[in-house]
């Protein structure tokens, strides 16, 4: 697969990376069987042997089980852990944690990111996280406290580099003036079914500032794919049955798949978005990355453009 430079930073992806939110294939750590784990555990795998270098998780994931999977499945292939990137997520805290009466929040305390960095590198099995993100913005965000946070892990060797996730292009802005680190990536929603990042700013800012824009969903979370979809976040768009007509007719044109298309869209901006893979099926793993040696034409870019949006452009 091709690469690409995560930010300023000097980390080198694959242009698609594997996200692994859908491992434990539940979401509840106590449903968790032995075959879910290891099905999970072989499509980390599959993506490793496809040519994928970035793995996306996060300490929410299955409330952690996700990030065993992950450290799993990088103990059980000699050489992998030195070969890619690995990237998690901490500030959102679950209710119920740790009192019974504490609600669903958000915390970027310097105290709490450091603590569940810790936590992390503990159910991953590492020494360093690659890339470590905050994964939804507090409302009671202090930048300087975030970047005394960062500075604090990155010293202590615990952190490579550091981005946010569906961060507004204001507090990336602010956070980046309180932080002598960069911010290298903003992982944001981002597809034909999800079109916001495109005129909200979000993908300007990124062309600006030399961040990596890292796409979750890009198949809208199998909206736009040919498979079956476990759950997805985003909302049914209102011209769906056109946009999946418009991607069968572009993959007809070429010989594969509408997902295969839907990430080749994704991978003609400037801006360099990473798409992250989220299928657990070791054959769609390897499919897709077929998309990295596709190059659409503007015409055909802007003729899925105007099926996502309903309607032709002003
Ligand atoms: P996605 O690639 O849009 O959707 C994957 C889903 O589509 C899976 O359920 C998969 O099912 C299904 N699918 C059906 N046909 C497929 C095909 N031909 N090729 C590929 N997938 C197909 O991505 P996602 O899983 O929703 O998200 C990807 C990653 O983004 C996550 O793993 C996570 O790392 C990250 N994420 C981040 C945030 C955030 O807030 N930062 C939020 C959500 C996700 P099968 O498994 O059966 O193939």
């Amino acid at each position: 697969m091709q690469t690409v430079k995560l930010g300023s930073s000097s980390l080198v992806s694959s242009r698609l990376a594997y996200g692994c939110w859908r491992s434990a294939g539940t979401w509840n750590p106590s449903e968790v069987a032995a075959e879910g784990e290891a099905a999970g555990v072989r499509g980390i795998i599959a993506a490793y042997e496809a040519g994928y270098t970035l793995f996306d998780n996060a300490d929410i994931y299955c409330r952690g089980v996700c990030e065993q999977i992950l450290g799993r499945a990088l103990r059980e292939v000699a050489g992998m852990r030195e070969r890619v990137l690995v990237a998690t997520k901490c500030g959102i805290r679950l209710a119920g944690e740790p009192q019974p009466e504490a609600p669903k929040r958000y915390d970027f305390s310097g105290q709490y990111i450091v603590r569940a960095c810790e936590g992390s590198l503990r159910r991953l099995g590492i020494e360093t996280i690659d890339l470590y993100m905050l994964h939804r913005p507090d409302y009671l965000a202090d930048p300087h406290e975030i970047a005394g946070a960062f500075v604090q892990l990155y010293d202590a060797g615990k952190v490579r580099c550091f981005g946010v996730s569906n961060f507004r292009p204001s507090l990336v802005s602010a956070l980046q003036a309180a932080c002598p680190l960069p911010l290298v990536v903003n992982q944001v929603e981002i597809s034909l079914a999800r079109l916001n990042c495109f005129t909200d700013g979000t993908l300007d800012q990124c062309l600006e500032k030399g961040i990596t824009p890292q796409a979750w969903s890009p198949l809208g979370g199998g909206l736009l794919a040919d498979g079956t979809n476990q759950r997805s976040l985003t909302p049914v768009p209102p011209h769906a049955e056109g946009l999946v007509a418009a991607l069968d007719s572009v993959a007809g044109k070429y010989g594969v798949s509408r997902s295969v298309i839907a990430l080749a869209w994704l991978l003609k901006h400037p801006s360099r978005i990473m798409p992250i893979i989220g299928s657990t099926n070791p054959q769609r793993i390897q499919e897709v990355v077929a998309a990295d040696r596709l190059e659409l034409s503007r015409e055909e870019w802007y003729q899925l453009l105007i099926a996502a949006r309903g309607t032709e452009l002003p």
